[in-house]
């Protein structure tokens, strides 16, 4: 088995437990280690730390996977790691009102570049580079033996810079029919598990959908911006919103939020769904003085349109200002990120720092990072990206 050396100076916090190899950890280059490859990880003077593998992602060049020289990565670890992910989530297989959860998150479940959702029977496998890609036989066995599946499907995240490859995404099973309407606690999804990268539900949003309309929605008037499927807006009708107003900038958003509707008996005529740049409709709103009451603000950690490019640890601040200015007082602002190059304390700060600008005071009056499911270590609190906080304004 080949190694790779840690530099001194990193060699404790990898000791520790962190699981994420990065190029600028490494004591010497390597080069004739392939994707896939099973390697040893050791100090500078070769002394065993762990074992992983090299796969070569946006954020680094490979996982360790244990610290324990005695374990072998073979087909029965990769059973046992889903076997135990499994096992983790009976708590939602047996949950009458949600068939719809991740099973397997990455270095959380012991496998970084790896997750698993389950889909009301089917499985969707995404794989976040060609190395991680190199065990698909280790997991196909192991959904195999360890659960019934109507299908399998793939995504392959790992082309130029994480994108996502297009091809044929079936894998084991029958092909399934698209949409198939999964549910969350007791709100019909559509679901598309062959269109791409975005399958029609953010999964880690669950708590967050539910939190709004058991809550938040109750005769309110509700703005879901950056809204793709129109989750949010669902979730607030359902909730008893008195309107919601949804807008994103791609076309596909129009029919699928429509279909999301209709499925749980909502009339989407009642709402407004709107396909346009979220910054060009604050200026709408401001020039038609529109308020809110409850705006949700889930833009992508990077997007980039025609006039624009918005990156969330730059530009987040001015997005706020934006939302504040349209929100009336005492309104709410459901603020949500899922960019990991800041963490809790930085968002925090983009809010107070909004707010001063805007010379409105407001309190925090709910905070939400990933749920259960997506299952986070602590030797990796960066895995930990998704980041939610209730704003509510004073005045
Ligand atoms: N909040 C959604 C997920 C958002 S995904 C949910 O919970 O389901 C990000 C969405 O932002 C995509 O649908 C994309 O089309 C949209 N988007 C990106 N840039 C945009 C812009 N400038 N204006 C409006 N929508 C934008």
């Amino acid at each position: 088995m080949k190694s790779i050396k840690i530099k001194n100076k990193e060699v404790n916090k990898f000791r520790r437990g962190y699981p994420l190899l990065h190029k600028g950890s490494l004591a010497e280059t390597n080069n004739n280690i392939v994707e896939g490859e099973i390697v040893e990880i050791t100090d500078e003077r070769g002394s065993f730390i762990g074992r992983g593998y090299y796969g070569l992602q946006n954020k680094g060049i490979g996982w360790i996977l244990t610290n324990d020289p005695s374990v072998q990565i073979d087909e029965s670890f990769m059973e046992k790691l889903i076997k135990k992910a499994i096992g983790y989530r009976k708590f939602l297989y047996n949950d009458p009102d949600t068939n719809a959860f991740r099973i397997f998150n990455g270095e959380g479940d012991g496998f970084g570049g790896l997750t698993i959702d389950f889909f009301d029977k089917y499985y969707l496998i995404n794989w976040y580079s060609e190395g991680a890609y190199c065990f698909k036989e280790y997991v196909l066995k192991a959904l195999k033996n360890l659960v019934q599946y109507k299908a399998v499907y793939e995504k392959k995240r790992f082309g130029k810079q994480g994108q996502y490859i297009e091809e044929d995404e079936f894998v084991a099973g029958e092909r399934g029919s698209f949409p198939i309407i999964v549910k969350e606690n007791g709100v019909n999804f559509a679901v598309y598990l062959n269109e791409g990268a975005m399958v029609g539900v953010f999964l880690d949003q669950r708590e967050v959908r539910k939190t709004i309309r058991d809550r938040y929605s109750e005769g309110k008037r509700v703005l879901n911006t950056f809204s793709y499927t129109g989750a949010f807006s669902l979730f607030s009708a359902l909730g008893g919103a008195q309107h919601t107003t949804s807008v994103d900038l791609a076309n596909r958003s129009y029919a699928k939020t429509i279909e999301n509707f209709s499925l749980n008996g909502i009339d989407y005529e009642a709402h407004d769904i709107i396909v346009e740049d979220v910054f060009n409709y604050f200026k709408y709103a401001n020039r038609k003085d529109l308020l809110f009451d409850l705006v949700v603000l889930d833009p992508p950690s990077f997007a980039r349109s025609k006039k624009r490019t918005f990156r969330a640890e730059k530009d987040y601040t001015s997005l706020l200002t934006d939302t504040i200015s349209i929100t009336d007082s005492k309104g709410t602002i459901v603020a949500s990120t899922n960019c990991a190059k800041f963490n809790m304390r930085k968002f925090k700060s983009f809010i107070d720092q909004a707010c001063k600008d805007s010379r409105r005071s407001y309190k925090i009056i709910e905070e939400f990072s990933l749920p259960n499911d997506f299952k986070t270590t602590s030797s990796f609190k960066e895995g930990n990206y998704l980041k939610v906080l209730f704003v509510k304004l004073d005045s």
